[in-house]
């Protein structure tokens, strides 16, 4: 049995696989402590067999079995975390460990293989706008983690444009980060300021199809996604855009963004798609990847 577990900003999510097959799903919120995070754990695997191997992918990057925040104000316990080790306590046996955008761009660029469709596009970007937003790259039909874990994070990619709270500096530390204009928090934030209240990214959403300000506030984030992939367009050459997460997802953010980037004029402009495995791209991709490991 393969336990494959996706580590989100907001939710975690674990399958029980066999065979190449998701036999049960289950899903929590994400804990913001340690204690929290070793039960969220145990609950998401409890009363299945001990798996044979087990595969995580999370938000963050891989520092040898440690995970480094990018962003270090999203999740503060994360930064550093020994999550190797605290996974290795609880299950002995092989244990591989990936950032959560790149599992779910391989995930995206595998589902995309059809008896129909033989080849995916050979450079494929998946971005997800979440809790924060992250992303992975397939180029010349390789994932690219990078030799440091980073490739990918979209997220911390500069925009000319500013957040519109006019906030500046981003939890990694820099200015101008797609990050600070179009992640779920970004949102909140941005709209907390708009409208003087708390107002989830959720609400914006809905208020988005009477309220001028929270589709301003929508459409001033999705020019930044859409900034982003024009400069990364222009140095890899991407056949595809996939966009994925909660806040991709939700109603209109993808006719949005293709508005954007339609503006943009892009010479050969890439595909643009919503991730075809929904919330599940990032769990897709373990699975990809250990039966490929299998072979
Ligand atoms: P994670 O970051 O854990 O991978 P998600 O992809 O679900 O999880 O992203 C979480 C973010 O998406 C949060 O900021 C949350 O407020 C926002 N969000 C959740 N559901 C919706 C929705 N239906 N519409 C818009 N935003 C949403
Ligand atoms: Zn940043």
């Amino acid at each position: 049995m393969l336990l494959a577990i996706d580590i989100g900003g907001t939710k975690v999510a674990s399958a029980r696989v066999e065979n190449g097959t998701v036999v049960e799903r289950r899903q929590l919120p994400m804990a913001y402590d340690e204690a929290g995070f070793a039960g969220v754990i145990a609950a998401l695997s409890a009363g299945w067999p001990a798996p044979a191997r087990v595969a995580v992918c999370t938000t963050g990057y891989i520092d040898g079995g440690r995970v480094r925040s990018v962003n270090r104000d999203i999740i503060r316990f994360w930064d550093g975390f020994a999550l190797a080790d605290q996974l290795r306590a609880r299950f002995d046996c092989p244990l591989t460990l990936i950032n959560d955008g790149q599992a779910a761009a391989w995930g995206e660029y595998t589902a995309r293989r059809t008896p129909l469709a033989p080849a995916p596009p050979a450079n494929l970007l998946f971005i997800t706008l979440s809790t924060g937003v992250g992303g992975g790259l397939v180029l010349d039909d390789r994932l690219r983690a990078g030799p440091h874990g980073l490739a990918g994070h979209v997220g911390h990619a500069g925009v000319r444009l500013a957040a519109l709270d006019g906030a500046t500096v981003c939890g990694c530390g820099r200015s101008g980060c797609l990050e600070m204009i179009a992640s779920g928090t970004a949102l909140a934030r941005q709209a907390r300021a708009a409208f003087g209240k708390p107002v989830t990214s959720a609400e914006l959403f809905a208020r988005a199809t009477t309220d001028y300000l929270a589709d301003a506030i929508l459409s001033h984030a999705a020019q930044a996604v859409a900034e982003a992939i024009g400069g990364l367009h222009m140095i890899v050459d991407l056949q595809e855009v996939v966009i994925g997460g909660s806040v991709g997802l939700a109603d209109g953010m993808l006719e949005r963004i293709r508005c954007a980037l339609d503006c943009l004029a892009l010479r050969a402009a890439p595909v643009l798609s919503a991730a075809q495995l929904g919330g599940d791209a990032g769990l897709a991709g373990l699975i990809a990847l250990d039966t490929a490991g299998a072979q």
